[in-house]
């Protein structure tokens, strides 16, 4: 029996896909019997990525792009196209901090955080909207966080970019239902990566706060998101759209 989850034939394009969570997604899916491409902006991230996929017998491709810009963002959409004939799954997970107190960003920093985590995320969507749209139906998935609910002190743009990828996730589900594109946010609770390694605002003290503020008394590992991916990325999430699901060891559950 074919499972509820399988994605044999479907084309996924993950951006961030060459490390951390954005990988761990691409090999869930690819797992899934999904073609993946990936996108970052570091050729030798991209080529570890490429050569760890293919290893797993995963059709895959990489591409080198900065997703704040726009032509970019259409480039790989269409680059995706071109090599695998159609885009089923987006996977919008390319993202960065820069941790300190709310006084000490400058406006270019908030405004370069709104346009990594945000402003790329509305791009791609509306880049791949038009093959989805002709496709019959297309699978949106975003990464939020924690910080799309919580107010962080050390986080301050990080968390209004977070938050409006919940809005727009939602504004993206309403407007696209009637064209068979589900639109869905998972929220990743603290996830040990290249972005929460120890440094650059993380302490030893805060990663032992933050596990003992986890109902699951753990960090998560990469690998613990593809799941929410898959079901969001498959069939069986077709009456799904315009949520936002934490995966987080419990941490957005306890008070
Ligand atoms: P990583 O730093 O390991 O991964 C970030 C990815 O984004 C990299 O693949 C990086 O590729 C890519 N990227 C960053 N900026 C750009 C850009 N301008 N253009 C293209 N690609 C870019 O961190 P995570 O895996 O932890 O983060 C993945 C997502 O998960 C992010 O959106 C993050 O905010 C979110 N998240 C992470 C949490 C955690 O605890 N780790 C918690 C909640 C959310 P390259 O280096 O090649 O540019």
């Amino acid at each position: 029996m074919t499972s509820p989850f399988d994605l044999t034939g479907k084309v996924a394009l993950v951006t961030g896909g060459n490390g951390g969570i954005g990988l761990a997604i691409a090999e869930g899916l690819g797992q899934a019997g999904c073609a993946v491409a990936i996108a970052g902006r570091n050729p030798g991230k991209n080529a570890a990525a490429l050569a760890a996929l293919t290893a797993q017998g995963i059709r895959a491709a990489a591409s080198i792009a900065d997703v704040v810009e726009e032509a970019e963002c259409r480039r790989l959409v269409g680059e995706t196209l071109d090599r695998f004939g159609r885009l089923d799954i987006l996977v919008n997970n390319a993202g960065t901090n820069i941790r300190k107190q709310p006084q000490d960003y400058s406006a270019a920093e908030f405004r370069l955080l709104i346009d990594i985590n945000l402003t790329s995320t509305f791009m791609m969507a509306t880049a791949a909207y038009p093959a989805m749209r002709d496709a019959g139906g297309g699978k949106i998935i975003n990464i939020g966080s924690m910080t799309s609910l919580f107010g962080a002190s050390f986080a301050a743009p990080y968390g209004a970019s977070k938050g409006g990828v919940v809005q727009l996730t939602k504004a993206l589900a309403s407007a696209w239902a009637r064209d068979g594109i589900q639109v869905n946010a998972i929220l990743p609770g603290w996830i040990d990566t290249d972005l929460t390694r120890q440094g650059d605002g993380i302490t030893p003290e805060l990663r032992e706060r933050i596990q003992a503020r986890t109902p699951a008394g753990r960090w998560g590992q990469p690998g613990d998101l593809a799941g929410a991916a898959v079901f969001l990325a498959s069939a069986d999430s077709d009456f799904v759209t315009g949520t936002a699901i934490p995966v987080d060891g419990g941490y957005s559950a306890q008070g």
